[in-house]
C-alpha cells in the first residue's frame, strides 16, 4: 500500500501539491486524471523519491519513504537504499529505454546492477517478463526496432522485473499511436491482477481510466477535488470541476 498525508511542495512561490492525502490499496489501481499542470507527474515524483517535498509523509509498505522515523532527511544514497528496499517501479510517458541494449539487456542488466542477480538469472527472470508482456519473440531487438507500443511493454517489464510493491505510470499511452494503446493497457491489466501491485496511473485517455481504474482521483491546482469509483467519477461527476474537465474530454 501507498500512504501519502497532507502533502506539501513548492517550487518558489508557486504552490504545486496543496496537502495531498492518499491511500492506494495492495492490487488497486488508481488513475490521476487532472488538468495539464494540476501536480499528477510531481505527485508521481515524490512517491518515487524523484522529488524532496516540503511537508507531509509518504510511507510505502508502511515505511516511511524518504526520511527517517523522526522526520529527518536521508542521504541520496539511503533514499536509493530505500527505493529498492520497499519496490517504487516507474514507468515513464517516452519509454526511457537503453537505446544501445537489447529489450532482453534492458531488463537484465538492472537486475544485475541493482539486484545483484547473476547472469543466467537476470536472463531467465527478464525472458520470462517477455513472455508476459507478449515480446519473446523481439528479445534480442533493439528499442528503435521495436514499435512504440512493444517499447512501453518492454519498460512496463523492466519495471516490474525486481518486484516492486508500487508502480507508477506517468502518461504510459500518451505517446502512442492510438490503435497501439489497447496493447499497453492490456498488459498493465494483466500484470495488475497477477502481481498484486498497488498501481498509479496518470493519463489523459479517460477510456484508458474507465477500463483499468478501480478509482479515479482527480487533481486541481495541486489538490485532490474528488475521488471515487472510476464509473461514479466519470459519469455523475460531483465536483464542478471534474465536470468542466470531463465535459471538455469528450
Ligand atoms: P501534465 O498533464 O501537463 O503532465 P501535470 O499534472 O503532470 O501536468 P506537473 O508536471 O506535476 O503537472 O506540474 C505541476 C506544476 O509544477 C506546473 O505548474 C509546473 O509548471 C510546475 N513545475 C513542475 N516541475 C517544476 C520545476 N522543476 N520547477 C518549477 N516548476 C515546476
Ligand atoms: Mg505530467
Amino acid at each position: 500500500a501507498v500512504e501519502v498525508r497532507g502533502l506539501h511542495k513548492r517550487y518558489g512561490a508557486q504552490t504545486v501539491l496543496g496537502g495531498v492525502d492518499l491511500t492506494v490499496r495492495t492490487g488497486e489501481v488508481v488513475a490521476l486524471l487532472g488538468p495539464s499542470g494540476s501536480g499528477k507527474s510531481t505527485l508521481l515524483r515524490c512517491i518515487n523519491r524523484l522529488e524532496g517535498w516540503d511537508e507531509g509523509s509518504i510511507r510505502v509498505g508502511g515505511q516511511l519513504l524518504g526520511t527517517d522515523e523522526a522526520g529527518h532527511a536521508l542521504s541520496p544514497r539511503a533514499t536509493a537504499q530505500m527505493r529498492a528496499s520497499v519496490g517504487v517501479g516507474m514507468v515513464f510517458q517516452q519509454f526511457n529505454l537503453f537505446g544501445h541494449l537489447s529489450a532482453r539487456e534492458n531488463i537484465a542488466g538492472p537486475l544485475r546492477w541493482v539486484q545483484g542477480l547473476s547472469r543466467l538469472d537476470a536472463d531467465r527472470r527478464a525472458q520470462q517478463l517477455l513472455e508476459r508482456v507478449g515480446l519473446a519473440h523481439r528479445a534480442d531487438a533493439l528499442p528503435r526496432h521495436l514499435s512504440g507500443g512493444q517499447q512501453q511493454r518492454v519498460a512496463i517489464a523492466r519495471a516490474v522485473a525486481p518486484g516492486p510493491s508500487v508502480l507508477l505510470l506517468d502518461e504510459p499511452t500518451s505517446a502512442l499511436d492510438p490503435e497501439l494503446v489497447s496493447e499497453v493497457l492490456e498488459v498493465i491489466q494483466r500484470l495488475a491482477v497477477e502481481e498484486g501491485l498497488a498501481m498509479i496511473i496518470s493519463t489523459h485517455q479517460l477510456r484508458f481510466a474507465g477500463d483499468v481504474a478501480d478509482r479515479v482521483v482527480f487533481l486541481a491546482g495541486g489538490s485532490i477535488v474528488e475521488e471515487g469509483p472510476a464509473d461514479q467519477v466519470l459519469n455523475t461527476p460531483r465536483h464542478p470541476l471534474t465536470a468542466r474537465f470531463l465535459s471538455k474530454m469528450n
